[in-house]
């Protein structure tokens, strides 16, 4: 990467910077929210829009000198809602929680009900947890999945009877299965709710029409710009035109000050980029790669939540080998991979230790693992777990990951 500029400026930052490429370049990123996003987004981000204080909309700023920058966000705009197809988008979340934030502001008022998958089950702390803005302010009921590791639609149903919220909200941050936002519709119906689909997550396959679409049936549509969707780190709102304006203004002046609209650039740039038929070449990987990882580690005798993924991710449940996710993570990264410690439903340990690992294949999808090099994977995983006191046997599977990596070179 040329940071000319910055090593005479700032060695310091520079060095750390050229130490992180070598450490996404030389890693097996399993992180299942993570993706390395392309130059071309990267120089959008980097580029002198870094400069400019563009607060309002399109066309209606409270600053002059925004006809370039106006024209990008409008295209950042039409993208999203073409891509996702939805009615009006607003591009301006810095980020996937400052998203839902705003959705939480247009429509409901504080001690308002909602209904959610329950942090320990998969939501996202932005869906009603306790110690995050939403639970503080907002009555929220959380909903699990079953054993098979699926939403149990009828439980979600009673449920929304009983609380009677006013914001339905589905999508998740781990969660392996196609979610049925059809039938979120008809409970929603049901108890005159309105429907937040978060698809975060998912957003890449949705594109690509790997998974279906929430927007036949949601009020809201909120992402991340950053995970299998490959843009730059920042969020999306989407949703009906009756609730366009209500949105805009819970985005601005109600929870952001000016836009980056650098970051803006770069999610235009993206949006195109997954318009394309290579992205959904890429997307349809994504998910052939989850499932040989997924088969791989059950060949091997691992647990998954659930059993086989249906999209992205999976969580390994180590329970049965008497081992810890915050250990086991700890042991991955010995031997070059990453990957998060995660809670399984009914964990016996706490959230700082879990008994589970999230994994995910968006990011060595993009660096072009195939399902074969996936197998080798599970491998390296399986043996560094039930090995996990060796340290030959780890030296030895460092080298394997490393091979796997110079086999599929990063920004090079
Ligand atoms: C990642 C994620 C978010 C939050 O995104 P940030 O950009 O980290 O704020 C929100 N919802 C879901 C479902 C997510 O997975």
């Amino acid at each position: 990467m040329n940071l000319e500029n910055l090593r005479k400026v700032d060695n310091e930052v520079a060095e750390q910077i050229d130490l992180e490429l070598k450490r996404q370049q030389e890693n097996i990123e399993l992180i299942a929210s993570e993706n390395f996003t392309s130059l071309a987004v990267m120089e959008a981000c980097g580029s002198v829009l870094t400069n400019k204080y563009a607060e309002g909309k399109p066309h209606k700023r409270y600053y002059n000198g925004c006809e370039h920058i106006d024209i990008i966000e409008e295209i950042a705009q039409k993208r999203a809602c073409e891509l996702f197809g939805m009615d009006h988008a607003n591009v301006q979340p810095h980020s996937g929680a400052q998203a839902n934030m705003a959705v939480f502001m247009a429509t409901l008022k504080p001690g308002d009900r909602v209904l959610s998958m329950d942090l320990s089950n998969g939501g996202h702390l932005s869906h009603g947890s306790p110690v995050n803005f939403s639970g503080l302010y907002y009555d929220v009921a959380g909903y699990g999945i079953n054993e098979n590791g699926e939403i149990d639609y009828d439980n979600v149903r009673e449920m929304a009877i009983k609380h009677k919220p006013k914001l339905i909200i589905c999508g998740a941050s781990n969660y392996s299965k196609i979610i049925d936002f059809k039938k979120f519709r008809e409970i929603a119906d049901e108890v005159g709710a309105l429907l937040l689909a978060d698809i975060a997550h998912i957003a890449g396959l949705v594109a690509a029409g790997i998974h279906p679409s929430p927007a036949p049936y949601c009020d809201f549509v909120t992402t991340t710009t950053h995970k299998s969707l490959r843009g730059p780190r920042g969020g999306i709102i989407m949703c009906k035109e009756e609730y366009a304006k209500d949105i805009d203004k819970a985005v601005f002046p109600g929870l952001q000050g000016g836009p980056l609209e650098h970051i803006i650039a770069g999610k235009a740039v993206a949006l195109k980029e997954a318009m394309q038929p290579e992205f959904k070449e890429y997307a349809k990987q994504i998910v052939k790669n989850a499932k040989a990882l997924a088969q791989g580690l059950l060949d091997e005798g691992l647990d998954i939540v659930g059993g086989m993924t249906e999209n992205h991710l999976m969580t390994l449940d180590l329970r049965k080998t008497g081992k810890t996710g915050k250990d086991m993570a700890n042991v991955l990264e010995r031997v070059g991979i990453t990957a998060n410690k995660n809670t399984v439903p009914n964990d016996p340990q706490s959230p700082f230790v879990t008994s589970g690992i999230r994994l995910g294949t968006p990011a060595v999808t993009t660096r072009g693992f195939k399902e074969e090099d996936m197998r080798q994977v599970a491998k390296i995983i399986a043996t560094a777990i039930f090995s996990s006191d060796n340290e030959n046997v780890l030296a030895d599977l460092r080298k394997d990951s490393l091979e796997l990596c110079k086999k599929h070179p990063l920004y090079s």
